[in-house]
């Protein structure tokens, strides 16, 4: 079945609350979708995880070489795409044009055959997924403390096991809201910490002191990307579980991370670090390691339903009789784009998620909403539903 069409859709909206975390601001919430269109009309949808208006034209830059390619033959074309970018672009915004496409192309295979992704990629090996709810974003709000409190007392009410906050605001504050947290969210909730790199090892080794007795998930991206050394220092010094990868690209990304020791979880994101399909081949190079990984997501339910395809398939590691389900990553963060944009029928039920059944991802996007929140519809897409 031969690819007819490859369309992008830069998608923006602004935040009716503004938050940050350690690094900026969010005002507002931008994605780039992709559409693939095989010649029968049968269609797929993949997203790029980062600068929206940069993937767009690397997905513009690929589009040529993909139309005309048999679907079916998706790991052939996720190689030429990797020859085709690897002189300029061994890691970032190639990588994530590469993978938006190569989720589509899942997406499609998954429906010219009628499976869904999970049986494409070689079954469910886990048919329960933990999502962990992602929040507990800081906002210039007088009532701050209150406000951090209700959306705790939210995530629990909604039955989620575990939840992840910001920290990296500075060792004092962090201690303060990471005590305020765990104690709003009670034993039940696991809480985990992500500082998005914004301490050195010293400044990272002393919050895990301060913190350590609070029996903490993980310490996601402790310190820079490139300090893997830091990293492993960190895990040696600290009971606290260490995870990272966000900012990693294809397998040689994460190969960096597990020849040093720097992570007990890895986290590729699969819109970014190269699709589904390269994100099976970390999964094994992590198996391999003995590592962890749950999967980094910050998009719409088109990244999220990949991740849950992709962990329903993952590896026991080790096996055994009672184990905990694999985890997800789940933005509760304000976000109409993930929210309004693209419809499916998953559902979080006391803080589970069973995988869906339907053919390919099993979700679809809501034209209305498309035109709506796509800064670059009326230039060239609109053929594409004619
Ligand atoms: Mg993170």
């Amino acid at each position: 079945m031969k690819i007819k069409n490859i369309v992008p859709y830069v998608l923006s909206q602004d935040l009716e609350q503004p938050f940050y975390f350690s690094q900026w601001d969010y005002k507002s919430r931008k994605i780039c979708l992709v559409k693939i269109i095989l010649e029968d009309g049968t269609y797929g949808w993949g997203e790029g995880y980062g600068p929206a208006d940069m993937i767009e034209t690397g997905i513009n830059f690929l589009k040529p070489f993909v139309i005309g390619q048999n679907v079916l033959e998706n790991e052939k074309i996720w190689q030429m795409m990797y020859l085709r970018t690897l002189d300029f672009g061994r890691s970032g915004i190639f990588n994530a044009a590469i993978s938006a496409i190569d989720v589509a192309l899942w997406d499609c295979k998954g429906k010219v055959l009628n499976q869904p992704v999970s049986v494409l990629l070689g079954g469910v090996k886990n048919e329960v997924i933990h999502p962990y709810a992602t929040g507990f974003y800081f906002t210039d709000s007088p009532t701050l403390d209150e406000d951090l409190r209700a959306e705790a007392k939210y995530y629990r009410e909604q039955g989620f096991k575990a939840a992840k906050m910001k920290v990296g605001l500075g060792i004092e504050k962090d201690v303060y809201y990471v005590n305020l947290l765990k104690e709003a969210l009670g034993e039940d909730v696991k809480l985990m910490i992500d500082s998005n790199h914004a301490y050195n090892y010293r400044e990272a080794l002393e919050l895990c002191k301060r913190i350590e007795h609070l029996n903490i998930g993980w310490f996601e991206e402790p310190v820079h990307p490139e300090d893997f050394k830091g990293y492993a220092k960190l895990r040696e010094n600290t009971n606290i579980p260490i995870a990272g990868g966000e900012c990693e690209y294809l397998k040689f990304g994460f190969q960096r991370l597990f020849e040093n020791d720097s992570v007990d979880i890895a986290q590729p994101d699969i819109c970014a670090t190269g699709g589904l399909t390269e994100a099976k081949r970390i999964a094994t190079l992590a198996a391999a390691h003995h590592k962890d990984i749950v999967p980094h997501s910050w998009g719409t339910w088109i990244a999220i339903s990949a991740a849950i395809h992709f962990v329903s398939n993952l590896d026991q590691n080790p096996g055994r009789m009672f184990r905990n389900a694999p985890m997800i990553e789940l933005d509760r963060t304000e976000n109409p784009l993930r929210d309004d944009v693209v419809t499916h029928q998953i559902k979080v039920e006391n803080g589970e998620i069973k995988v869906p059944q339907l053919p390919g991802l099993g979700i679809d996007v809501n034209q209305n909403y498309l035109e709506k929140y796509a800064i670059n519809y009326r230039k060239e897409t609109a053929e594409v539903w004619s």
